[in-house]
């Protein structure tokens, strides 16, 4: 049984089809999925998948990248997350490259998101793009291994990768481990404990090989487990069951 750490399948690609993404999930024996939100306008789209599919739970965050007017107070993003079904808060973090002028209201809305975390007790889910000192630098800050989390859909450096497990995060690899050219991730897929790991899609984006460049659903998450498993020459099984474990266990589900 695989579970799909991070997926957006409230995004208009996969709603249209969602009977049928759910069924796939269990035809491919993903027996749960974490529907992560990016904004606060759409976080009633996914409370709502949450609360009609059983295996589909939810996050209440705002993405590094959506606009400075969406900047919800600690006390707000708190009351967001006492919802049904929502386990972890993001995701948030910095994303350097697809942002320009100051970041300074983009790293006040991170230390918002950790603040809250702590507050509730659930893990953040954090986007880190280009940004890996001040990432690690603001958890330090803001004291995030309290409450632990998250990097999603990993594509930084073996040292990042160390500093965020240092402060008891997990790694998430997406459909990216897959791509030929990846080598940093796949290097670091290859090494880091198995304790420390989870699995993700991030669809309808970055679909796994044989399915790049189409549109990514939680089913496909399998591709990214049979390839992590390939690179550390093991059973595709023991990176199943390991990554699920570690689901539960970071998300308390
Ligand atoms: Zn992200
Ligand atoms: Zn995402």
């Amino acid at each position: 049984m695989f579970v799909d750490s991070h997926c957006h399948i409230n995004f208009p690609e996969l709603i249209a089809d969602i009977d049928g993404v759910i069924a796939r999930m269990s035809d491919s024996q993903v027996e749960k999925a974490l529907c992560v939100s990016v904004n606060i306008n759409t976080l009633p789209e996914i409370v709502k998948l949450a609360n009609t599919y059983n295996n589909i739970y939810a996050s209440a965050g705002v993405h590094p990248t959506e606009k400075l007017t969406s900047n919800p107070s600690t006390d707000y993003l708190c009351e967001l997350s006492a919802q049904n079904k929502i386990i972890a808060i993001g995701e948030t973090g910095l994303d350097y490259f697809r942002t320009e002028g100051s970041m300074d209201w983009q790293q006040e809305r991170f230390r918002r998101h950790i603040r809250c975390a702590k507050e509730v007790n659930k893990p953040l889910i954090i986007h880190t793009r280009e940004a890996r000192e001040d990432t690690i630098r603001i958890m330090k800050e803001e004291k995030a291994d309290n409450v632990g989390g998250v990097m999603h859909c990993f594509t930084e450096t073996w040292d990042m990768a160390r500093a965020a497990i240092d402060m008891g995060f997990m790694i998430s690899f997406s459909g990216i481990v897959t791509f030929k050219n990846a080598t940093e991730v796949k290097s670091v897929a290859a090494k880091i404990p198995l304790d420390n790991m989870l699995i993700e899609t991030d669809s309808p984006y970055l679909a796994p090989v044989p399915y790049r460049g189409k549109t990514n659903e939680p089913s496909f998450v399998k591709y990214v487990a049979e390839e992590i498993a390939k690179l550390r020459k093991v059973d595709v099984g023991n990176i199943a069951r390991v990554t699920t474990n570690n689901f539960h266990k970071l998300f308390r589900v």
